[in-house]
């Protein structure tokens, strides 16, 4: 495995594997890696010739009283995780490289991006946004994985894919959990010993409410039922609970197919997200 942190050698190597017909897929992350990561990466050595793992933890989607300073760093140790794991490049910009003093054009997510994250993080998926893009340009990856743990990016971008014929095919990538059922996630390492064993109270409340649905319940009734289960069971503040369709993230109609139920908990150091997507 290589580690490359400039824009020109991981452009020009990326160029190059695709003059020799190389399939390149690329999974990027903000690293601390886990399973949850490694798990694109499997799925990305399974179907391309080449994989490139990217660690950035990028500013542009970080709000001015988020985790930016304090997101868990550990590049030592996910160097020898994406090796393992089968990475062929793993691309390791600074801030500086990736993001010059003026720009001259912005990204602007317009739909999708203001309701659930999108609320108390503005401007986070016009970061996200605009570095998915920048990255696509840089890695030139024929498909890129992404986790549906974080579903509404999966939403976000497979729009924004669509609004700029951008030719790189999305895989949605199912969440990994732990065996409690809470999804791994690089900000659990936030959560006190006794949060981190009320947490999968979360996902328990995820299957309520989707089994409510199924049987019929109103969308509201639905996600009382999961606010009460939460409430009760944990010490966690509610920040939001959707029902939406999906990937539209729209309100709930008569005839929707795809919903997601998401919701975003704040417990004192950590704020979890997680969501269920299911056929309605
Ligand atoms: P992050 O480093 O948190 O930006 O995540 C990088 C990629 O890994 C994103 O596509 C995430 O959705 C994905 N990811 C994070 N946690 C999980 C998980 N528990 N299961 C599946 N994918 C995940």
């Amino acid at each position: 495995m290589k580690r490359i942190s400039t824009v020109s050698e991981m452009q020009e190597i990326s160029i190059n594997n695709k003059k020799s017909g190389k399939r390149i897929g690329f999974v990027p992350t903000m690293g601390f890696l886990h399973e949850g990561h490694l798990q694109l990466v499997r799925k990305a050595r399974e179907h391309n010739d080449i994989v490139v793992l990217s660690i950035f933890v990028n500013p542009l989607q970080f709000g001015p009283n988020e985790d930016f300073e304090a997101y868990p760093r550990d590049i030592e140790r996910d160097e020898m995780l994406a090796k393992e794991a089968g990475v062929d490049y793993l691309f390791y910009p600074s801030v500086e490289e990736m993001y010059k003093e003026k720009r001259t054009s912005v990204i602007q997510v317009v739909e999708r991006s203001n309701v659930l994250c999108g609320v108390n993080r503005v401007g986070h998926f016009d970061g996200v946004a605009t570095v998915v893009i920048k990255l696509f340009n840089i890695v030139l990856p024929d498909k890129a994985y992404f986790g549906m743990k974080d579903a509404q990016q999966v939403a976000v971008l497979e729009g924004v894919i669509e609004d700029y014929n951008i030719p790189v095919a999305i895989e949605r990538v199912p969440t990994v959990r732990e065996e409690d059922g809470l999804a791994k996630s690089s900000r659990n390492v936030y959560l006190t010993n006794e949060e981190r064993a009320e947490a999968p109270v979360l996902y328990q409340a995820l299957h309520l409410g989707k089994q409510l649905l199924l049987e019929g319940k109103t969308t509201n009734f639905v996600k009382n039922s999961i606010k009460e289960m939460i409430e009760k069971e944990t010490t966690g503040h509610i920040e939001y609970i959707e029902v939406l369709t999906y990937p539209d993230l729209k309100s709930k109609s008569r005839n929707d197919k795809e919903l997601i139920i998401a919701l975003a908990v704040k417990f004192s150091k950590a704020r979890l997200i997680d969501n269920i997507v299911f056929t309605f």
